[in-house]
C-alpha cells in the first residue's frame, strides 16, 4: 500500500520535458551548486498532485483556434493530450471571465461518466483577440486516475438517513432536513463516488444551528466527507444557513428615494432608500446596478432564516423618508451603508458587477438572535450577510466595515474560486475575506497602511477597550506556517479556517504595504477570480498569486517582493516536514480521525482508505516494533471495512456496504493478524454495528437498531453465533470494553428528566451484571474501560463546577476510589481514556473552539499511573492528539494532527513537561 502512482517530482520533471519548459528550481541549485542569483519568481510548471495532469502551467505564448474563448480552450486542450492528460469529453465549460486588459480565463469543471467532479475546476487564460488568440498558461484540478463507479449501490433513503446521521447529537436530528444534491465524485486516487446533501437541524450542545455539507459514500453508505457550511468572520460562531432570498418581493413597487437614518452611534447621515406606493419608505437602495435591500429582524431568532427569509419578514421601515431611531440601534443602517461601500469598492477598484457578478441582489439581515440572546457574529450564509444585534459588550455586528466586507468577500469567493470550506483551502477562503474587509475599510476610510489598526479586524465592534484587544484577528500577527499552523481536524473550526487565516492573509497584506494597495487589491482579485480552485492549498495559492501577478504585469523586482513575503510566513513547498514531532509514525496520512485504531501486544489495526482517498476504507494491521510495510487485513469487496479491534492476535472489524445478498447492511468480521480465513461474525440488514471488541475466542459489539433507535451489546463466544446481552427497557450501552472474560459498558437511562449514567461490567462466564457505579446525576460518565483487573471510567460534573475525574473500581463492585480527582483550579473535560495493567492515559481538550485558539487548546494526551499519581504529557507534539489506544507498559498510539494531516503514531513512555 501507499505507493503513489507517481512521483510528482518525477512526473513534474517529465512533462516540463515534453513541454520543454525549466523547472522552477533552477538545475544548479538541485545539484548543490549555488543557487542561481535571481531564480524566477513565477514557477513555469507545477506538478499535480494525485493526477498526471499538471497544477500550473505558465508563460506559453501559444497560438490558439479562432472563435469563442471556450472553444479556443477547448480545442488547445485536444490538440496538446500528451500536455495536460485532460479529457475533452470530460470538460464542462462554466464561465469566462473578461479582465479589463482583455485578458479571457476560460473555466472548466470536471464530469466523469455525466457526474461532476467534487472541486475539480480547469483554467485556460488567453490573450489577444479572435484570430490573434494565444494561450498564455493554465492551471488547476483535473483528476486523470478516475476509474470509479458512476451509479449509486446503496438506496437513495438509505444515504438520506445516513447523511441525517452527520448531526452527531441525536436530539438534533429531529426535524433535520436533508438537502439532495444527486451524485458527485469524490476526487483523489481513484475517486469515489458520492451522494450530496446539505443537512440542516439544531444541535443544542454546540450550536444554535447546524448546516452541514454532507457527502456519503454511494457505494458503502459510509460518510465520506463532511463540513460546515456556515463562513462567519469569526470562530465559535451560533448561527444558521440560508437559502434562496426572496429579494424580489421587497424592491416590487418601489421607487428610489433619499432620506436621513442614525446610525448607531445615534448620527444622521444620508441613505438611500425605496419609496413604496403607499407612501412608506424601506432600506433598499435602487440607484446602483445592484439592488441592496437591509432587513431588520427586530431581535428574531436566526433559526427563521435558515433556508432564505421567512414570508412575514421585510426591510428596514419607516413612515417617512427620515427613519426611526430603531434603524441605528438595530445596525440595519450600518449595515446598507457598509454593502454599498463594499460594491463600491469591487465595483470602481476592481471592475467586479456586485457580489455574483452579474449584479444580482444584496442583501442583509441585521439583529438577529440565537436562543434569545443576540447573536454575537456575523456571516455569509451562502446567499445573504447575517448580523447579530448588540450587546452592552459589542455594537451590533454591521458597524463594522472590514466585518461587512469579510462577509461580502465571502460571496465573492463563492460566486468565483469556490474553495471548499476545510482545511486549507478554508483558510484561504477565510484569509482572501480577511484582506478585503480590512482593504475595503482603509480604502474607504482613507486609513493609510503603516496605521497600527490598518491591519485590525473587527477593532471597532466593542463598546470599551482598546481596538487592540477588541479585533479578533490581526493581518500583521507575523504568524508562519511552521511555526504557527494550527493542527486542528476536521471537526474544529473546519478544520482550522480561522485558525490559520493569517499566516495566508498576513503574507497578502505585507504585499499590499510592500506594493502600492491598488496593485496588491489587483492582483489578489486577479487571482481569487481567474486562479485559484476550490481545492486549493496554501502553496497551490502562492502559485496562483505569483501567475495572477505575471499576467498584470507585475515587473521582476514586484514578483520577488511578493514570493518574498510568501516565503516571510512560511508558504513554500514541504513546510509540513519542517515542523517537529517527537513521537513516530506508524500509519502516515489517515483519511480520518473520527474511526479510533487499537493496539494489543506490540500490534495494532488502524481503518483508512490508501492514501489520496483511493479506494475504499479498508483495515490496516502493523506491527509497533517491527519494520514491515503495514497490511490490508480487510477484503476489496467494495465494503467500508472499519471500527476495528484487535487483542494482539486477532483482529475483529466491522463492514458496511453491499454485502454478497446484494442488500446493504453491516457485518462484523475476525481475522487473524498473521493471514489466514477471514470470519464472518454476525451480519444485520437494520441496524448500525460498532464499537467492535475482541479478547480470545470472545468478540463483542454494540448493536443500534434503526427502528426502534435502541443499543445494547452483543456477544460471540467461540465462533458461536452472537447473543444479546440483556439491558432493562429504557436502558442503553455505550463505551463497550472487553477484556479476559469481562465484558463492560457505560449505561444510561432516564429517571424523569434525569439522565443517570453508570459504568457496568459484566462476567461473560457468569452471564450476569457483576456490578454497576451509579454516578451522581450531576455527573456524566463517559469512556469506560477494562485494564488491570480494574474498571475504569470518567466522571465529568454537568454543570462544569469543576474538572473531569478518573475513577476506577474493582469488578465485584466494591467501593470506587479516585485515580484522578476532579480539580476546581485547572477544570479538565476528559475526551478520551485508555490504560494497561500500569498506566492510565487520557485527552483533555483545553480550550473551547474560539477565536483564540491555538495549538495548545487542541487536546492533549497525559499518563498517569493506574494507581494514581500526577499526570505528564505523552508527546510535545504541539497540534490535536486523538482516539488514544495503550498497547503495554506505558507505550500509547494514537491520531495526530500536528503536521496538518492525521498520522498514526506512537511513543513508548511519556514525554513529561513540554
Ligand atoms: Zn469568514
Amino acid at each position: 500500500m501507499h505507493q503513489r502512482s507517481r512521483s510528482p517530482k518525477l512526473l513534474g520533471a517529465a512533462i516540463a520535458a515534453v513541454l520543454g519548459l525549466g523547472l522552477g528550481v533552477p538545475p544548479a541549485a538541485a545539484a548543490g551548486a549555488a543557487p542561481a542569483a535571481d531564480p524566477d519568481p513565477v514557477p513555469g510548471l507545477v506538478a499535480g498532485t494525485d493526477t498526471a495532469a499538471p497544477q500550473l502551467v505558465t508563460g506559453l505564448a501559444e497560438p490558439a483556434a479562432g472563435g469563442t474563448p471556450a472553444d479556443a480552450a477547448r480545442a488547445h486542450l485536444a490538440a496538446h493530450r500528451d500536455r495536460y492528460r485532460v479529457d475533452p469529453a470530460q470538460l464542462v465549460e462554466t464561465g469566462t471571465e473578461r479582465a479589463a486588459d482583455g485578458r479571457r480565463t476560460v473555466r472548466f469543471t470536471q464530469q466523469y461518466g455525466g457526474v461532476p467532479v467534487f472541486g475539480a475546476a480547469y483554467l485556460v487564460h488567453l490573450a489577444g483577440e479572435g484570430g490573434g488568440q494565444r494561450v498564455e498558461s493554465i492551471g488547476g484540478k483535473y483528476f486523470t486516475g478516475l476509474t470509479a463507479p458512476t451509479v449509486s449501490s446503496v438506496p437513495d433513503e438509505v444515504l438520506r438517513r445516513l447523511a441525517l446521521g452527520a448531526i452527531e447529537d441525536p436530539a438534533g436530528r429531529e426535524g433535520a432536513t436533508a438537502e439532495d444534491h444527486g451524485p458527485v465524485v469524490l476526487p483523489g486516487g481513484t475517486g469515489r463516488l458520492a451522494r450530496h446533501f446539505t443537512v440542516r437541524g439544531t444541535d443544542p450542545a454546540v450550536w444554535a444551528a447546524t448546516a452541514r455539507e454532507v457527502f456519503v459514500d454511494a457505494t458503502t453508505g459510509r460518510l465520506a466527507l463532511a463540513y460546515d457550511v456556515r463562513a462567519p468572520y469569526r470562530a465559535a460562531a451560533a448561527a444558521a444557513p440560508g437559502g434562496a432570498v426572496a429579494a424580489a418581493a421587497a424592491t416590487a413597487a418601489v421607487e428610489p428615494a433619499t432620506g436621513t437614518a442614525p446610525d448607531t452611534l445615534g448620527r444622521s447621515v444620508p441613505v438611500n432608500v425605496g419609496r413604496l406606493f403607499d407612501g412608506s419608505y424601506q432600506l433598499t437602495d435602487l440607484t446602483r446596478p445592484a439592488v441592496i435591500t437591509t432587513y431588520d429582524a427586530a431581535g428574531r431568532e436566526v433559526l427563521d432564516f435558515n433556508g432564505g427569509l421567512p414570508a412575514d419578514a421585510r426591510p428596514a421601515a419607516s413612515a417617512g423618508p427620515d427613519f426611526p431611531a430603531s434603524t441605528g440601534t438595530s445596525g440595519a443602517t450600518d449595515a446598507h451603508l457598509n454593502a454599498a461601500a463594499v460594491d463600491d469598492f469591487y465595483r470602481t477598484r476592481l471592475g467586479r458587477a456586485g457580489i455574483d457578478g452579474d449584479n444580482g441582489p444584496i442583501t442583509s439581515v441585521v439583529n438577529v438572535t440565537s436562543f434569545g440572546e443576540p447573536l454575537q457574529n456575523a456571516y455569509w450564509d451562502g446567499q445573504k450577510m447575517i448580523y447579530g444585534g448588540g450587546t452592552g459588550t459589542y455594537h451590533p455586528f454591521s458597524a463594522a466595515r472590514d466585518v461587512a466586507g469579510h462577509e461580502m468577500t465571502h460571496g465573492v469567493v463563492k460566486h468565483t474560486a469556490q474553495l471548499v470550506y476545510l482545511g486549507q483551502s478554508g483558510a484561504l477562503d477565510e484569509a482572501v475575506a480577511d484582506y478585503f474587509g480590512n482593504a475595503v475599510e482603509v480604502t474607504s476610510r482613507g486609513i493609510p497602511m503603516t496605521d497600527p489598526r490598518a491591519a485590525l479586524l473587527g477593532e471597532d465592534l466593542c463598546r470599551a477597550g482598546t481596538p487592540e484587544a477588541c479585533a479578533v484577528r490581526r493581518l500583521d500577527d507575523g504568524r508562519t506556517t511552521v511555526a504557527d499552523y494550527t493542527g486542528a481536524p476536521a471537526g474544529v473550526d473546519n478544520g482550522g479556517v480561522h485558525l490559520n487565516s493569517t499566516i495566508f492573509s498576513g503574507a497578502l497584506w505585507d504585499i499590499r504595504r510592500a506594493l502600492d494597495p491598488l496593485t496588491a487589491d489587483r492582483l489578489v482579485y486577479r487571482a481569487l477570480a481567474e486562479y485559484l480552485t476550490p481545492l486549493d492549498d496554501f502553496v497551490d495559492a502562492r502559485g496562483a498569486v505569483l501567475a495572477a501577478g505575471r499576467a498584470l504585469g507585475l515587473d521582476r523586482a514586484q514578483l520577488r517582493t511578493v514570493a518574498g513575503a510568501f516565503d516571510a510566513h512560511g508558504i513554500k513547498a514541504g513546510w509540513q516536514r519542517r515542523i517537529g514531532v517527537d513521537s513516530r509514525s506508524l500509519l502516515r496520512e489517515l483519511s480520518t480521525e473520527s474511526i479510533a485504531p487499537d493496539a494489543a501486544a506490540g500490534r495494532w489495526v488502524a481503518a483508512t482508505t490508501e492514501k489520496g482517498g483511493r479506494g475504499s476504507l479498508g483495515v490496516y494491521a502493523g506491527s509497533v516494533t517491527g519494520s514491515a510495510e503495514p497490511v490490508r487485513l480487510s477484503p476489496d469487496d467494495g465494503r467500508s471495512h472499519g471500527w476495528p479491534a484487535t487483542d494482539g492476535t486477532t483482529a475483529a472489524w466491522a463492514a458496511m456496504g453491499q454485502g454478497a445478498n446484494g442488500q446493504w447492511g453491516m457485518e462484523v468480521f475476525a481475522r487473524p493478524l498473521d493471514g489466514g480465513p477471514t470470519r464472518s461474525v454476525h451480519s444485520a440488514a437494520n441496524q448500525y454495528l460498532g464499537d467492535v471488541r475482541i479478547s480470545g475466542a470472545d468478540v463483542a459489539f454494540l448493536a443500534n437498531d434503526f427502528g426502534t433507535g435502541r443499543t445494547w451489546p452483543q456477544l460471540s463466544r467461540g465462533g458461536a453465533p452472537v447473543t444479546a446481552v440483556p439491558l432493562p427497557d429504557g436502558h442503553a450501552a455505550a463505551d463497550l470494553t472487553l477484556k479476559d472474560g469481562l465484558l463492560a459498558w457505560t449505561e444510561s437511562w432516564q429517571v424523569g428528566e434525569r439522565t443517570v449514567s453508570a459504568p457496568t461490567v459484566y462476567s461473560i462466564a457468569e452471564g450476569r451484571t457483576l456490578a454497576q457505579y451509579p454516578a451522581p446525576d450531576t455527573t456524566r460518565v463517559s469512556g469506560t474501560r477494562l485494564a488491570g483487573g480494574r474498571l475504569l471510567w470518567v466522571e465529568t460534573p454537568t454543570d462544569q463546577s469543576r474538572g473531569s475525574s478518573i475513577r476506577s473500581g474493582a469488578p465485584d463492585g466494591s467501593a470506587a476510589v479516585d485515580v484522578l480527582p476532579g480539580s476546581t483550579t485547572a477544570p479538565r473535560r476528559i475526551t478520551a481514556l485508555t490504560a494497561t495493567d500500569r498506566a492510565v492515559t487520557f485527552g483533555y481538550a483545553g480550550g473551547r473552539v474560539s477565536d483564540t485558539m491555538k495549538n495548545t487548546d487542541l487536546p492533549k494526551l497525559w499518563q498517569l499511573p493506574l494507581t494514581g499519581g500526577t499526570p505528564e504529557r505523552v508527546s510535545c507534539n504541539r497540534g490535536g492528539q486523538y482516539a488514544p489506544v495503550a498497547d503495554r507498559g506505558t507505550r500509547v498510539l494514537w491520531l495526530d494532527a500536528t503536521a496538518g494531516r492525521t498520522d498514526l503514531v506512537v511513543r513508548e513512555r511519556a514525554a513529561g513537561t513540554c
